[in-house]
């Protein structure tokens, strides 16, 4: 027995980057793929020639790849289906066109945008759901040539079957039916030649073998078209789920402020792939378990029994959250470059490995790095107002005896805390608060330990004296 190899796609319109929307769209394709050991495909559908640009095709290549979201099929890579852009594949879409044709199943239609407007205009006026009133569909053989003379450029209409159940299950929304007669009959080609959404997006997942095909929920009610297409074309149709919405905190559509960010935006701020991918893999998908887990792991756990039908909220607590454990997972090498110039220009090679295990679990993002860097490594350091009053409540005598104690046992972090507290009778907070606050400026921060030992001697002794004549 053979069966079908597993085949999702991401059918993204260049038309502008890519967004979290559409970047979840992408995970969840390509982690159903994943789990199923299938193929997940990439095509761009630039068929809107006005509003699709190369730049924004090699942006979300680019992003994808950064995700670490490859494709099996699709472009720079080709595969059997190619091409694998709609606007180069004109010359398929031109024979489904004709079968269409030649089964009398569309028609040339010559309204005008004005015209169509003005019945819709009427239709919704008599309380009825506008859809197309069919006044091409009627014309005779010699009407149709006669506006064809007049170099009137037609749209191809599809002749929706009448009284016709449309009827599929959804992967997320259970059992769906509409009826054909709410349709209307509808544009597959436009004037300019170019394929309406339905019918190159139908056409091509139909041809390309797509058997799942994850999307917004957006799309739903495009899909009893698109089967009628498939249906009239002979052509085998893939199981659809429809995605629930992403919306902000207040269920409204998702705001600037409140994530409608573009990936661009969000890497630039420094945010790592993975912790995207594990936030985004969670928003309107249960996992059974908790916690972070690699992409691997994120399809394993990966199944459409899992997606949610309510709206998906945007929380960035959880994705500040995914962002921290991200930067818990990365390799030092990664983490060195991902911090950047502002860190590279004050930690010296050999501090380095040091620096990012003291620093890591007190940084999210690249300029929190670069604040630890400043406050370790730069030769004047500016305390906090917090700090100040913490050292002038230690007093200077305090950090006296933090220099003796220093000077006998270095950066061995427990014994030199012992003997400031046999020196000064201090202990807990009291000890630990005007030390961080005398060595870093802070009152909060990476752990002391790992701090006594990265800081240079000299800097140490420098930082405590500092603190020993604040007054
Ligand atoms: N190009 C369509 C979009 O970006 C694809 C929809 C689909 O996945 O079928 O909305």
């Amino acid at each position: 027995m053979t069966t079908q190899t597993m085949k999702t796609r991401f059918a993204p319109s260049p038309t502008g980057y890519l967004h979290l929307g559409n970047v979840r769209t992408a995970l969840f394709n390509a982690l159903l793929a994943r789990h199923g050991n299938g193929r997940f495909v990439l095509r761009i559908e630039d068929t809107d020639q006005e509003r699709s640009r190369p730049e924004y095709v090699a942006a979300l290549l680019e992003d994808l790849r950064w995700l670490g979201l490859d494709w099996q099929e699709g472009p720079e890579i080709g595969g059997p289906c190619a091409p694998y852009a709609q606007s180069e594949r004109a010359a398929i879409y031109a024979e489904y066109y004709q079968r269409l044709e030649a089964a009398e199943q569309v028609y040339p239609c010559f309204c005008t945008p004005a015209e169509l407007a003005l019945s819709r205009k009427a239709q919704r006026a008599a309380g009825r759901p506008p859809r197309y009133a069919g006044t091409c569909a009627r014309l005779s053989a010699a009407e149709r040539q006669a506006r064809l003379e007049r170099g009137l450029q037609p749209t191809l209409r599809f002749r929706t079957p009448p009284g016709k159940p449309v009827e599929f299950t959804d992967l997320v929304r259970g059992p769906q039916r509409f009826a054909s007669d709410d349709i209307g009959d509808f544009i597959i080609r436009r004037a300019d030649g170019t394929p309406q959404f339905f019918f190159a997006n139908a056409v091509d997942d139909a041809l390309m073998g797509m058997t799942q095909v994850l999307r917004g929920e957006d799309h739903l009610t495009n899909t009893p078209r698109q089967l009628l297409l498939l249906d009239a074309l002979e052509l085998p149709a893939p199981e659809y789920g429809h995605l629930a919405l992403i919306v902000g905190a207040d269920g409204g559509p998702l705001s600037k402020r409140e994530g409608d960010l573009s990936l661009r935006e969000l890497r630039a701020a420094g945010y790592l792939p993975e912790a995207l991918l594990n936030y985004l893999a969670r928003l309107g998908h249960h996992y059974a378990q908790d916690g972070w887990m690699e992409l691997a792991e994120l399809a394993a756990g990966f199944a459409t029994e899992h997606l949610g039908r309510a709206p998906a909220r945007y929380d960035e607590a959880q994705l500040l959250h995914g962002q921290a454990e991200a930067v818990r997972h990365a390799v030092p090498e990664r983490l060195w470059t991902w911090m950047g110039a502002a860190v590279h220009q004050w930690v010296s090679p050999v501090q380095r490995e040091e620096f990012i295990a003291t620093v890591r679990p007190n940084i999210r993002f690249p300029v929190d790095a670069a604040f630890w860097a400043e406050r370790l490594f730069s030769a004047d350091l500016t305390l906090s107002e917090d700090s100040q009053a913490v050292i002038l409540q230690a007093g200077p005598e305090f950090f006296i005896q933090a220099l003796a104690a220093y000077a006998e046992h270095g950066a061995a972090y427990q014994p030199l805390v012992e003997a400031l507290k046999q020196r000064t009778g201090v202990k807990g907070k009291n000890l630990f608060m005007p030390l961080r606050a005398a060595l870093t400026g802070e009152t909060h921060g990476p752990e002391l330990a790992r701090i006594l030992a990265l800081l240079p001697p000299e800097a140490v002794r420098q930082r405590l004296e500092a603190a020993s004549l604040h007054s």
